[in-house]
């Protein structure tokens, strides 16, 4: 058993991933749990979700070992303000937001000496939320970032990334700075740009609604899945990781502009050999195991 007491705090898509993997493993001991509107505290109980579903996050936190916090970015700190007087020296407090410097900087000033404070990042997720989007399989294969802040005992660490390892996920190291980086141009900015396309689909009135729904397998169909993730999370994850983003959205643009141009000037060489390189991305992403090979993502049916 990796943890004898486990507290986790939000309990949405990712807390209860956690919950069921941990159970599937025989992890942890006892799990409690926490959020803030008692129709998911109602629901978590009614479907199972944590041993004891508390009322507050202070009695979640209370005799834990490890506490897990799974709320959106924005009120991390809020939440360790709360749970900050209730933490017993040694216990280890993570995270799982999506965003790392903003966060390190909301919580660790509410964190007591003796806490052990490991901030976390699983790169899984599917564009679900709430208490029963969760399963056990969740992080198989997938990659967890820990970003230990200085001073990260490194015994909390490594128990930190056994039951990350166990939860099925590979483990890597980053400063938080970096994972911001490489987050803005993995998932930040790519939702963004699905946002955007998809309301500009929105927003042309020239094409019908009915038009935009029926024939979305010609590509519109993908950008609609990561647009339809949590517009709470989202919001907080701009706002969080603001310099990040820009810097990649600027590049953004000037590499959309130039293929306008070459669009513009009929430059098919520039444009052929573009789509060749970003390909290969493609297959290097298959290749490491992070996506399927299968056509259309495996679901069949016309383009
Ligand atoms: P979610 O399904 O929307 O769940 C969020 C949970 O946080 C809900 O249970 C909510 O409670 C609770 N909450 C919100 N404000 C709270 C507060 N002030 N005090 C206590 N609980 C509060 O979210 P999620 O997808 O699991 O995301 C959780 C975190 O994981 C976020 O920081 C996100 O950036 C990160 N993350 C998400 C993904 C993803 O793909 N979804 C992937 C990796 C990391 P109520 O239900 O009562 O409102």
């Amino acid at each position: 058993m990796i943890y004898n007491r486990v507290a986790l705090i939000g309990l949405g898509l990712i807390a209860s991933s956690m919950f069921w993997g941990m159970k599937r493993g025989g992890l942890v001991g006892e799990v409690r749990g926490y959020a803030r509107s008692a129709e998911t505290r109602d629901t978590a109980r009614r479907i199972g979700l944590c041993d004891v579903v508390c009322d507050s996050a202070a009695e979640a936190v209370d005799g834990a070992d490890l506490v897990i916090l799974c709320v959106p970015v924005g009120v991390m700190g809020a939440v360790a303000a709360e749970i900050g007087p209730h933490l017993a020296p040694g216990v280890t407090v993570t995270d799982v937001g999506s965003v790392k410097r903003e966060v390190i900087d909301a919580v660790a000033p509410h964190l007591p000496e003796g806490v052990h404070f490991v901030p976390g990042h699983p790169l899984a997720g599917t564009e679900h939320s709430g208490p029963e989007s969760g399963f056990a399989e969740l992080f198989d294969n997938r990659w967890t970032l820990l970003v230990p802040v200085e001073g990260s005992d490194p015994d909390a660490v490594a128990r930190l990334r056994k039951l990350w390892e166990r939860l099925g996920a590979f483990v890597e190291e980053m400063e938080p700075d970096h994972h911001d980086l490489v987050l803005a141009v993995t998932s930040h900015a790519p939702h963004l740009i699905a946002y955007t396309m998809v309301g500009v689909a929105d927003d042309l009135r020239r094409v019908t609604d009915s038009e935009v729904i029926k024939y979305s397998a010609a590509g519109f169909r993908d950008f609609t899945r990561i647009a339809a993730s949590d517009p709470t999370m989202w919001r907080d994850v701009f706002l969080n990781n603001k310099d990040a983003t820009l810097e990649i959205l600027g590049r953004f643009t000037e590499e959309l502009f130039a293929l306008q141009r070459a669009i513009r000037q009929g430059d098919g060489d520039h444009l052929h050999a573009y789509f060749t390189r970003t390909r290969a991305i493609r297959r290097g992403i298959i290749e490491a195991g992070q996506d399927t090979d299968a056509p259309d993502f495996g679901r069949g049916g016309q383009r």
